[in-house]
């Protein structure tokens, strides 16, 4: 896209890094640089803070109708320009065009689903049990907010806190993921367009991701974090927000278990395992990390999983007919290589797959692995790649505690016919969401997140806004 801005956005206003200071954008199918974009330093950051700060009491007097119709706006310039940053979305991260268009309309609702959400703040008036003191609870915006999101879900990731941020009234700093500034510069265009005041939203783009947010976390002006990102980063950012009491949201890495029992359709089972396993070519917090199978029909999922895997096309992004894409970079794909190595070591059949192509690009074939041993390294690392690691299981209580058997839980997909089991089983899953016969959970109207070291707090839904509210309440004696 030849007009997309490259520089930071600040105050409302395209500018560049205080020091002059770019980085490169590599498009994943090529290696080769695609553009350069500004390089934020801690200066930068603190005026993108200042012109946030600046802007909070304002904004937060602004009438909710008017903070709706932002968003609802910029949700039909997003679906009308829906080719454009689909495009621009492929050649910085590299899915293919189809699941670009895709994230955009699931990107875009979050926009629709929020600007519902910013008229529906609401409060209450009580009666105390003594009888006499009244209690009158309002709600407010949390304060100017950091928020920082993943290269996998480019566009998606940010509406999906920018949105719940504008209809309740907050300020922003949003640092997205060096390897795909272009979407969230391209979102912050069309939210000026869309009639965003200047300073609302505040967009640095840097390689220098510590230097730039760890002041912003300590110095106590920014009152809340939501962050997307890997447990590990996740983990020093808690430590960071503790200084200053910042309240945050963390939406974590996964583990996620694909568990099909002997009772299951296994139509459903292989059509739920592509889209578990290949949306986003594996790149997924949500992606199927590990495949539980019933002994009795692992064999014949096996089979049925690599011939579809293996029908897929790989390919540039761009091109037509492609289902694969490349993977995010060359370390993303070492890693891939890495953990397919450990497992065929200790004993894994490649069904399919498995072979690093010649050539530019960073792609992967897709690849099924059975008999996987359970000591295998990716059975509690994210393979963030189009690979289905596949073991066996015998009864429900073993496969429940072995699904357990990890620090993260985000999501878990559970496949029978049975109704009993499958609210059973749900209910013994230690995760935020479960898919029930379906590979695919992500919905902007369901309150997205996970348990343990998978996250904390939700987005979307309901409950999406109330990250980004505080309570009041006013004791009022009434005599
Ligand atoms: P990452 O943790 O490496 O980076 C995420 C973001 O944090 C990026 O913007 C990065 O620049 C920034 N970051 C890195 N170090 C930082 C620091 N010291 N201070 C401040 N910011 C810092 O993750 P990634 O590789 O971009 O994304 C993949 C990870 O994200 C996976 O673990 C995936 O599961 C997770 N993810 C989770 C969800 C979810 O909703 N739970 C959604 C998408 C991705």
């Amino acid at each position: 896209m030849t007009d997309t801005p490259t520089q930071l956005f600040i105050g409302g206003a395209w500018v560049d890094a205080a020091d002059g200071a770019t980085m490169a954008v590599d498009d994943p199918a090529t290696g080769e640089v695609l553009c350069h974009v500004a390089d934020a330093g801690s200066k930068d950051a603190k005026l993108a803070e200042e012109a946030a700060v600046q802007a909070q009491a304002d904004w937060a007097r602004t009438a909710p109708r008017v903070r709706s119709e932002i968003l609802r706006r910029a949700y039909e310039i997003i679906i009308e320009r829906t080719d454009e940053l689909a495009h621009l979305m492929t050649s910085e991260m590299g899915k293919p065009l189809a699941e670009a268009r895709g994230e955009v309309a699931y990107a875009a609702e979050f926009f629709r689903w929020f600007s519902e959400e910013a008229v529906r703040i609401d409060g209450g008036l009580a009666t105390l049990p003594d009888g006499r003191n009244r209690m009158l609870l309002s709600r407010r915006p949390v304060g100017p907010c950091l928020l920082i999101t993943p290269w996998n879900f480019p566009l998606a990731m940010g509406t999906r806190k920018i949105g719940p941020a504008v209809a309740a009234g907050c300020t922003m700093v949003l640092k997205p993921a060096p390897q795909t500034p272009l979407s969230s510069l391209a979102l912050a265009a069309i939210l000026k367009e869309a009639g965003l005041p200047d300073g609302v939203l505040n967009v640095v783009t840097t390689s220098r991701a510590g230097e730039v947010c760890e002041p912003l976390l300590r110095g106590g002006r920014i009152r809340k974090l939501s962050f997307t990102g890997s447990t590990a980063v996740g983990q020093l950012l808690l430590a960071q927000s503790a200084e200053a009491v910042v309240r945050t949201s963390m939406e974590l890495g996964g583990n996620a278990p694909f568990i099909v029992f002997e009772d299951a359709d296994l139509d459903k089972a292989v059509d739920g395992a592509m889209v578990a396993k290949m949306r986003n070519m594996g790149e997924a917090c949500t992606a199927a990390n590990r495949f539980f199978v019933h002994r009795s029909v692992a064999e014949e999922f096996g089979r049925r999983l690599a011939e579809r895997m293996g029908a897929l096309v790989v390919g540039p992004g761009t091109r037509d007919g492609v289902d694969v894409g490349p993977l995010i970079d060359r370390r993303g794909r070492a890693k891939v290589e890495e953990l397919v190595a450990d497992a065929v070591e200790r004993g894994a059949q490649v069904l399919v797959g498995g072979r690093t192509p010649e050539g530019p690009g960073c792609f992967y074939p897709p690849t099924v692995l059975a008999d996987v041993d359970a000591g295998s390294r990716l059975m509690d690392t994210e393979i963030f790649g189009p690979v289905a690691a596949i073991l066996t299981f015998d009864d429900e209580d073993e496969v429940i505690r072995r699904a357990n058997d990890t620090p993260w839980g985000l999501v878990g997909y559970v496949f029978t016919e049975g109704l009993d089991r499958a609210l059973r089983v749900s209910e013994r899953l230690e995760v935020g969401m479960v898919g029930l016969n379906t590979g695919l959970v992500s919905n902007p109207a369901a309150p997205f997140g996970g348990v343990k070291q998978s996250g904390l707090g939700r987005e979307g839904g309901r409950v999406g806004i109330d990250e980004f509210l505080e309570y009041q309440y006013l004791a009022v004696p009434v005599r």
